[in-house]
């Protein structure tokens, strides 16, 4: 049988971190047995839609490289692919358990189910509509009341592909809302039509579903329908404490890392082994690696605990192997928003060098903002900083003096200026002051910087120019 998930967001906002495994476990799944992937917009809770959200939905699934096979913008043979227009499908659907008495048309007012619900409250009884079912059922199909399910309870015994074998009890079944009084139905009982007419074989999500699931084995039933390999995603726990991380916690949009520097290659390694690891210790994967290794049953029961320290190590890995595998250009591809605004008139060449030497310590493309500033415009002498320096303080000034006017004169007299012969002078430096590399360097390197850290000093030299960083040297020195 063919393998079918699917990834149903409502579009009630951006993708947030918390929440984009259910996108990722399902594509994997899918493309791992040759199967099929589908988006499914969940549009039918009208007062939460959010116009543009099905936008950053697909924007956040095309950058993290999960394609769908069938959904918006691709379309596919069971469409519609947006619940708000598939209301005649779940109407045609609840006529089928009209007929069937497993569903009834329901009149009682909203004001009336409050007041069930709150005696409910007062007598600590758990509130369960079916106990207060109208006694005469109306199974005429209308427009303009809700239509509820007629729960059979009874006791349910199934498999939770990652949380083991499940027991739930009669008192977790109720007379739930299948379509509301506007027509549009419930997530409770779309979905379930939904999976069912798209062949979805392995329905994976959120595990706040867990609860209702006995409601929902209670309609495959009535529908006779096969029950699909049923999947619930442990939440993804803030970085501190116990609850789950949301939008209130600050849990940003995915795409929001991608503005900050982060590559798409990062973010899908460090949310797929967010709670899933394939019993190595490997932690770097391709997504065809994902592809291959992904197993539902390593998936963690419990909740993970999101880390960006770690995604940003991550992203540091990256960024290296990008570099390392397919080249300074592919990675200087990505660059292109991130330089700061005085690299604008650089040219190509001249950034893709810069980028070659300071790669290796970058955690996000937008530190290259900071981290490059000094390549292309001068930056403000800051006398404070230099001698303040931990290797540097122990000098005098005019020991600051003259150690620059030395290293002056001697790099002054490299005449083929390079990486090599500047990395020789250096040395000769060293032997002849007799000082540390640690105060040599520092000086050097801060009086043509004035940046917290650059790349080794010979790169940086090499990198600059000899004129501009001769003449960073002189003004430093003649500001000593
Ligand atoms: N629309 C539901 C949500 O966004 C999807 C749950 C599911 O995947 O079935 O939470």
């Amino acid at each position: 049988m063919e393998t079918v998930t699917r990834f149903a967001p409502s579009p009630t906002g951006y993708i947030h971190i918390g929440n984009v495994r259910s996108a990722i476990y399902p594509y994997l799944v899918a493309r791992q047995n040759n199967g099929r992937f589908i988006l499914r917009i969940e549009d039918t809770d009208r007062e939460r839609y959010v116009e543009g959200a099905t936008e950053l939905i697909e924007d956040t699934l095309k950058w993290l490289g999960l394609e769908w096979d069938e959904g918006p913008l691709v379309g596919g043979e069971h469409g519609p692919y947006f619940q708000s227009e598939r209301l005649e499908i779940y109407h045609e659907w609840v006529k089928k358990l009209l007929e069937s008495g497993r569903a009834y048309v329901d009149p009682t007012p909203a004001e009336k189910v409050d007041e069930y619900r709150k005696q409910c409250q007062e007598e600590k009884k758990p509130f369960l509509y079916r106990n207060f079912r109208p006694s005469e059922l109306d199974t005429e199909y209308k427009e303009g009341l809700p239509i509820r399910f007629k729960a059979e309870p009874k006791e349910y015994d199934w498999e939770d592909a990652v949380m083991g074998p499940m027991h739930a009890g009669p008192e977790t079944q109720d007379d739930i809302i299948l379509i509301k009084k506007d027509g549009y139905p419930t997530y409770n009982f779309a979905h379930i039509v939904d999976d069912a007419l798209m062949g979805v074989t392995h329905v994976m999500r959120g595990v706040e579903y867990l609860s209702s699931t006995p409601n929902y084995l209670a309609l495959y039933e009535a529908f006779g329908l096969n029950v699909p390999v049923l999947v619930s995603l442990p939440h993804i726990l803030a970085p501190t404490g116990n609850k789950k991380l949301g939008k209130r916690d600050g849990a940003k949009s995915v795409t929001e890392y991608r503005d900050d520097g982060v590559l798409a290659e990062a973010m899908l390694n460090y949310l797929a082994c967010l709670g899933w690891n394939d019993g190595t210790e490997q932690e770097i994967y391709t997504k065809d690696e994902l592809v291959e290794r992904f197993s539902l049953d390593r998936v963690q029961n419990s909740g993970a605990r999101y880390d960006e320290t770690k995604l940003l190590w991550m992203n540091g890995q990256w960024i290296r192997r990008i570099f390392d595998e397919q080249g300074a250009r592919a990675l200087y591809d990505r660059t292109i928003d991130f330089w700061p605004e005085v690299a604008a008139s650089a040219s190509e060449e001249y950034k893709l060098k810069v980028l070659s030497i300071i790669y290796d310590r970058l955690k996000t493309l937008s530190d290259l903002k900071e981290m490059t500033a000094y390549f292309f415009a001068d930056p403000a002498i800051d006398m404070e900083m230099l001698k303040s320096n931990k290797f540097l303080k122990k000098l005098s000034e005019a020991e600051l003096e003259d150690l620059l006017k030395k290293s002056i004169a001697k790099l002054s007299d490299v005449s083929d200026w390079n990486e090599n012969t500047l990395q020789d002078a250096l040395n000769e430096l060293l032997a002849e002051t007799g000082r540390k590399p640690a105060e040599l360097f520092s000086l050097i390197r801060i009086a043509v910087s004035f940046a917290p850290f650059s790349p080794a000093l010979n790169l940086t030299l090499d990198t600059l120019g000899r004129d501009t960083s001769l003449a960073r040297l002189n003004e430093v020195a003649r500001s000593i």
